[in-house]
């Protein structure tokens, strides 16, 4: 390991610390490496976890507890019994939660779309309506969450992010000016790519401060929640009951899904919010399809028979995840930790490491690393637009590869890392 932090080295120094990277860098390139640190996908391990789920429900139960068949149209809400169970692990009444298909980020693009379409229960009129449309984008954040709210054509306005949550002092001075405004990203749980959990301070702040849009809606996204990697799981904040006692019931819609639970292909989705946000929902929902497959929802009610068997399964995906991101943190350390070129979050759950490097070189470190065969999430891509202004964020998904190509590619990237620095601050 390293002894000297870069910036302090002399020029002469520097110029050798290049040399070896180069030299690092060359070998790399021997290696004739193809390895992939880019999407937050469970590895096949994990997803080996809920192969039970193929099995069930079996031949002769396809009926909820109110005997209905649950093989046929309707029960548009979702199977009663998995609303239940998922509503306990998110503090949500079962009332106030509906389970869906398997994609969450689907959930996300029908409520926005709705509101483009028809305006909230609260819009003056619908969002496409309006003369500018705005959007708040905690950043570093996630990527697919941007591409929804870029391809609907909402200015996007990137707001810090601190270790207890988006910067709040920055919200409340825009959200009281701009009626233009409409929504935020949010994912309070060990959010992508950050592993931050926001602060029960900074949940009350989002539901109270005042807005000039009345229709402005905090997209609630704890796709993570239930994705703790260490024994002190992160509480959830109960943000529908927060929200109603600052006189805001309608601002949260809440989004979940079982993607990085059992199979992000075939999971079930959730979606929780006041009466009046879901029966706004429904009812756009209602002539979109005439109901969810109740089948899946209960072959997942079925798996974990309640929500102490979740909480069983998610130790298991621990139990693969931790030396994963306790290897990843390792090398980080081992090989950047003297430098001081580089700085990384250490998260207690959730699926990502966010890496910022030297200021200026995060594109030139996932070119490099492209060039040796590593690929990395595009630079920039955990920012709005693609455009990280400091150019500095990487997003690293540690959960796919299996632990030998893991320890390559972060040896590899590492290297990368070093040689861009040094090439900066050489000024070539
Ligand atoms: N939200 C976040 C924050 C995510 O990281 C992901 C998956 N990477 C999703 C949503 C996708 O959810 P789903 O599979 O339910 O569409």
């Amino acid at each position: 390991p390293r002894q000297t932090q870069i910036g302090l080295m002399s020029p002469a120094e520097l110029v050798s610390e290049y040399e070896t990277q180069q030299a690092n860098y060359a070998k790399l390139g021997t290696e004739k490496l193809t390895l992939d640190l880019t999407r937050g996908k469970p590895s096949p391990e994990q997803l080996d976890l809920s192969a039970a789920l193929l099995s069930l429900p079996g031949a002769d139960d396809f009926r909820d507890a109110s005997g209905a068949d649950l093989r046929n149209y309707g029960g548009l809400h979702g199977l009663p019994e998995l609303r239940a169970l998922f509503g306990e692990l998110l503090g949500i009444p079962a009332s106030n939660l509906l389970a869906g298909n398997n994609s969450s980020l689907e959930l996300m693009h029908d409520v926005i779309s709705f509101a483009m379409l028809y305006g909230t229960p609260d819009s003056p009129r619908r969002w496409a309506a309006e003369p500018v449309l705005k959007f708040l984008c905690p950043s570093p954040g996630y990527d697919r969450h941007f591409a929804i709210t870029e391809g609907l054509g909402f200015e996007m306005i990137p707001i810090p992010v601190r270790h207890d949550g988006p910067d709040v002092h920055a919200i409340a001075e825009l959200l009281a000016a701009d009626p233009q405004i409409k929504g935020l990203w949010a994912v309070p749980n060990y959010a992508n790519p950050t592993g931050v959990v926001f602060s029960e301070e900074v949940v009350r702040e989002l539901v109270s401060l005042p807005a000039a849009a009345p229709d402005f809606r905090l997209f609630w996204d704890n796709a993570y929640a239930v994705h703790p990697l260490t024994d002190a799981a992160a509480p959830i904040a109960d943000v529908l009951g927060m929200a109603a006692a600052a006189a805001n019931p309608n601002r949260p819609i809440v989004f979940a899904s079982t993607s990085k639970i059992t199979f992000p292909g075939a999971g079930v989705s959730f979606l929780g919010g006041s009466t009046a946000n879901l029966d706004w929902y429904l009812g756009h929902a209602g002539r979109k399809s005439i109901g969810p497959d109740k089948l899946n929802q209960l072959r997942h009610l079925r798996f974990f028979g309640d929500a102490a068997g979740v909480r069983a399964h998610m130790q298991k995906h621990r139990a693969i995840l931790e030396p994963k991101f306790q290897l990843v943190l390792r090398i980080l350390e081992d090989r950047l930790g003297a430098s001081k070129v580089a700085s990384w979050t250490e998260p207690k759950g959730g699926y990502f490491i966010s890496l910022d490097v030297l200021e200026g070189t995060a594109k030139r470190v996932v070119a490099l690393a492209k060039a040796a065969g590593i690929a990395l999430t595009a630079a920039g891509s955990t920012f709005p637009l693609g455009n990280d202004p400091e150019d500095k964020n990487i997003r690293i998904a540690p959960t796919f590869p299996a632990l030998p190509e893991l320890e390559q590619a972060m040896d590899g990237l590492a290297t990368c890392v070093l040689l861009a620095a040094s090439e900066k601050l050489l000024g070539k």
